[in-house]
């Protein structure tokens, strides 16, 4: 399974859910490595902007901006590897995410269902752009998608970033979620369009505030707060950001 490295190690930490309908709970979180998208405003772009690839991204004006290499990034463990770290943590959430952890599903697939094994109290979240179908295998055992669709905003094309078999599916899905990042009326425009076009029920959409510190959080959100009332979205937020900023692995 590839994960993200973080220093000698892979992006495997215990923290809080920052954001979703499980905000708060107590999670461990396995960071995969590789996505099938390339957002120009990822914030783990670590996971798929590579040296030798064409895809712009905004840290690109950056001084001294340059593409990862990937072999840098990534750290290639086995499943009983992955599970001996997740064992030597206290929470009994698994959030799965990425990069697009779907890209791996067959080994995500491996890993939960050796976890369930070990003990059956674990329980599975998938944080995914919504473009994949999940294996049965590991369908299965997930109590929870947290489906974040991307819009025109992220640079993807619509047929990289709307493929209608994975939204379909997660639309008849009750344990899917949907997220969407809105910072303009055209994003939201856009979401009512994917809304009305898949069915998604307006009670598990959210519609989550775009920022890097509280304050911007929070000016948006005032913004957010009216339009959520209006359609009867939920209003998200983003715990992490409050509490640790922009660091990463915590
Ligand atoms: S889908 Fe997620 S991980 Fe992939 S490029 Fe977009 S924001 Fe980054």
């Amino acid at each position: 399974m590839k994960l993200a490295r973080n220093g000698t190690g892979p992006e495997l930490f215990e923290s809080l859910q920052g954001e979703g309908v499980s905000v708060g709970t107590p999670s461990v979180f396995v960071r995969l490595s590789l996505c099938n998208l390339h957002c120009r405003w990822c914030d783990t772009a670590y996971t798929w902007n590579w040296e030798g690839t064409p895809y712009p991204h905004d840290a690109d004006t950056a001084q001294h901006a340059r593409k990862y290499r990937r072999e840098e990034e990534i750290i290639e463990l086995n499943t009983r590897e992955v599970v001996q770290h997740i064992l030597s943590y206290k929470a009994r959430n698994i959030v799965l995410t990425g990069g697009e952890p779907l890209v791996q599903g067959r080994e995500l697939a491996a890993l939960a269902t050796q976890l369930r094994e070990t003990d059956p109290g674990y329980r599975f979240e998938v944080e995914t752009n919504g473009t994949l179908t999940p294996p049965p295998a590991l369908d299965s055992l997930v109590a929870q998608y947290n489906v974040s669709p991307k819009l025109a905003n992220s640079g993807n094309t619509a047929p990289e970033r709307e493929k209608s078999e994975a939204l379909g599916f997660f639309a008849s899905c009750d344990r899917a979620w949907f997220k969407f990042v809105a910072a303009t009326p055209q994003d939201l425009e856009e979401i009512r369009t994917l809304q009305s076009r898949y069915h998604l029920p307006a009670e598990r959409i959210l519609l989550m505030p775009e920022g890097t510190t509280s304050a911007a959080l929070y000016e948006k959100m005032r913004w957010l707060a009216p339009l959520c009332q209006q359609y009867g979205y939920r209003l998200g937020d983003r715990l992490h950001v409050h509490l640790f900023g922009q660091k990463r692995g915590v």
